[in-house]
Formats: structure tokens, sequence, C-alpha cells
């Protein structure tokens, strides 16, 4: 197998394709802390993609509550419960190795077996990477164990879930929701392990598709996707997945004034957890440094929103700020590593990184480059025993022409109601 680079890993893996690079990736930032489990976005996609027959249990989007809800059932349980045997039929035990600060390694080096590798340890010849069908149960479901918290056991087990309830004055227990829809994967599984060579990723975006024409439903696409995101369509008898609403990334969309604009799941969510972009990347498959893209500012220099179990070995190109009262265990498990420092920059952000989280869901426009312009000091206070301060800066968005598409203050206006009726809605 060809050796490719993975930056989330911090080294080269083995994966069924030599190294080929879009121009631009499409990315996104979610803020967990923020996520009010409205389903606005779940239904946005569905009224949009997915409302014809055969396609009732598939949510290309869809929120779950953690530890315990999955669609489809208990996905990433099972999947690491698959890596965990095949690290163990192999003698060993995979570990985040820290290594000293580099951008190209940012969370050390993952010494373990990604889904590729696993799956050429066990059978070489039979399949590209390691995986499972779900049963069709497991997809009827979506929203199963919503705001469940961990309960029932009196100590917290080995990730550390606290397992006594929820009880006041004290919130001992913990949920929180995790958004999800298709990574378009720097090495995705579903391309790696299609027979038919269905599965592309777009060069100008990447973008990864199913080509219908081709698909002959073998759903091996559905067995090796680790993040269960490509799906089996029973009426057509062929797999559909995310199509990342690639009008709208074309700016061919009515509303898009000729420029990428967000996609529907993105631009529908009230609670602003969301930020999409495209991010430019280089020949040999690194982001360019651009400190000025939001995403790469999130991800690359400010390292506050993380890949979604980058042990995987896909590199998933959509990141996440970690919720800030869950287990550390559990989240380093999910999210990797960056988990600690991630959460420190968050409860205590930057001046600039302050003003970048206004931008989330500020503007249906995609944003390209953000610039600052300072304003006065509002207060300042110790968080950690250390000083902060907040600024009222003013963040300003552009789009793909350099046109402004956005203009926030840190400090939001306050919208007074009126008088006569002060308690109308
Ligand atoms: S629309 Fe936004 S706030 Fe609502 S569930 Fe989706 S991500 Fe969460
Ligand atoms: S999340 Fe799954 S379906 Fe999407 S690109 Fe990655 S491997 Fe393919
Ligand atoms: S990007 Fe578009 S197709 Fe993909 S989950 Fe969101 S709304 Fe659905």
């Amino acid at each position: 197998m060809p050796e490719v680079r993975n930056w989330q890993l911090g080294r080269t893996m083995a994966y069924p394709y030599a190294e080929h690079h879009p121009d631009w990736q499409f990315a996104f930032v979610f803020n967990i802390n923020r996520c009010i489990a409205c389903q606005t976005c779940s239904m946005a996609c569905k009224s949009t993609w997915t409302f014809s027959r055969g396609q009732e249990a598939m949510w290309w989007n869809n929120v779950e509550t953690k530890p315990y809800g999955g669609y489809p059932a208990h996905w990433d349980v099972k999947t690491l419960a698959l890596l965990d045997q095949a690290h163990q039929k192999a003698g060993t035990q995979p570990t985040w190795k820290p290594g000293p600060a580099d951008r190209e390694a940012p969370y050390g080096s993952f010494e373990g077996m990604t889904i590729f590798e696993a799956a050429a340890a066990e059978s070489p010849k039979m399949r590209q990477a390691l995986g499972y069908l779900p049963a069709d149960e497991e997809w009827r479901t979506p929203n199963l164990f919503e705001d469940v918290a961990p309960a029932g056991n009196p100590a917290p087990d080995r990730l550390g879930l606290e397992q006594a309830g929820a009880q006041l004055p004290e919130h001992t227990a913990w949920f929180f929701y995790l958004q999800r829809l298709c990574n378009h994967c720097t090495y995705p599984a579903c391309l790696a392990a299609c027979p038919r060579k269905a599965i592309y990723k777009r060069s100008e975006d990447g973008i990864v598709l199913i080509d219908q024409s081709r698909c002959r439903g073998y759903r091996k696409c559905v067995e090796a996707c680790p993040y269960k995101k490509s799906m089996y369509r029973p009426t057509s008898r062929i797999s559909e997945k995310c199509v990342a609403c690639y009008p709208r990334i074309e700016g061919d969309d009515p509303l898009s004034d000729g420029v990428p604009m967000e996609t529907r799941c993105m631009s529908a969510c009230p609670g602003k957890i969301r930020l999409q972009g495209l991010v430019p990347i280089g020949s040999d498959g690194a982001w360019l440094d651009d400190p000025k893209n939001p995403i790469t500012f999130l991800v690359r220099h400010e390292q506050v929103a993380l890949p979604l179990y980058p042990q995987f070995g896909t590199e998933p190109n959509g990141f996440y700020i970690p919720p800030r009262w869950a287990p550390r265990d559990y989240l380093r498990q999910m999210f990797g590593p960056g988990v600690d420092a991630a959460l420190e920059r968050y409860r205590a952000p930057s001046r600039e990184l302050l003003a970048v989280l206004q931008l989330f869901r500020a503007t249906r426009k995609i944003i390209f480059r953000f610039e600052i312009e300072e304003g006065p000091k509002l207060f300042e206070t110790e968080i950690d025993g250390k000083p902060w301060a907040m600024y009222d800066d003013t963040v300003i968005g552009f789009d793909e022409k350099g046109r402004e598409a956005v203009r926030l203050k840190v400090d939001e206006p306050i919208h007074e109601r009126p008088a006569p009726r002060p308690n109308s809605i």
C-alpha cells in the first residue's frame, strides 16, 4: 500500500491510493458548547436532499446525545471495539506520543493502527478498511438516548464517566450533543473500499461524492466508513451520502450572489455553533498557512477545534470545539490529545479568538478572510489565576471576491422591547 502523510496523526500511514490533493478543501468547525439539539440542521438537510421514498431512515446530518446516543446505534463504540480487537490480536496498545511543537504534527504522533492498517494486518487481500455493516434496525432510531446522562453505577468507570446521576445542588452527570455529517475526509475510507471506483473526491473543493451511475450497491462504503456517513437506499439499490450541498459551494444557488455559500445544515443553525469554509491546500496535501482564513485560524493556529476520532486515519475535515463539562478521558478518546490545550484556550480566549468566535453563523456567504479592528477595553478579570481582558473589537468577514460580507462587534447590542407590550414576542 502507498504511504500518505496524515498531519492529524503526525506521521505517514498506509492508504490504498497514492497522494493526490484538491486545491481547496471543504471543512467546518462546530462549537459543541453552543448546540441546543434543536435538530434544525437535520431537518434542513432532510427537507432538501432525503425526503423521497427509500430515504426515510437517511439522515445525512444528525445530532446525537453522547455518550449513549448514536446514528446508526453505537457506531463509534463498535468501530473502536473492532480497532481494539485488532490491536489486541497484534499484541500492541495504541498511544499518542507527544512530540515537539510542530505545525505539521500538532497533536504529537499516533503510535497505533488506523482502520486501513488494521485491515491490512488482519486480511490484506480481503478489505481495504476495518469496519462493519450496521443492521437495518440500527438506522431506525437516530435520536435514541436524547438527553440521557450516564447514571446507575456508584463510581466512575474507567473512562471517567460519572455514574451518580443528576442531583442538585451539584450536577455530577453530564451529556453533550455531537453534530455529525460526512467529513469529506482527505483519505476517505468509503472511496478506498469501493470496488466499482464509483466514489471520487473533487479536485476543486475536496467534496467526496458517489457517482450514482457507477454504484452497484455493494455497500462496501457503508461498511468501511468509520463515521457511518455513507448510506444504502433500498428503493434504488445504490448508496448515497452528504453531497456538501455542492451547488451552494459552487456559488450556483440563486441566493448565493455568485460566490460560495454555506450549506443548508450550516446556514440554518439557530444555535450559531457552525462555521463552514474552504481551506487552501498545497500540492503535498498540507494546509497552506493562511492565518486570516477563519477555519485555518481556529484549527491550525489557535488549535481550539479538533478532528473527530483522528485515530481512525481518514483525516476528517470536520473539527469540534470540545464541550467544557465532559470528562477529559472521554474527550481525549474522541478528539485526541489536543483536548486539554483546546479547552484552556477556549476558557480564556485570546483577543483575536474571541473576535473570530463571533463569525459563527453570522452570514450565509463563506468567509474566505477576516480582519479585526481594535476597540476599547470592556472589562478585566482573572481566569485560572491569570489576568484576562475583554475588548469591544470589530470582526469583518470577506467573501470569495474580497467583498465585505459581515461586520460584528464582540459586545453584542441589547434590544429593549417597547414599553406598551414588554412581554410580547
Ligand atoms: S441547528 Fe445548530 S443548535 Fe440546532 S441541533 Fe443543529 S447544530 Fe445544534
Ligand atoms: S466521513 Fe465516511 S462517507 Fe464521508 S468521506 Fe469520510 S469515509 Fe467517506
Ligand atoms: S452539507 Fe448539505 S447535504 Fe451535507 S449534511 Fe449538510 S445539508 Fe445535508
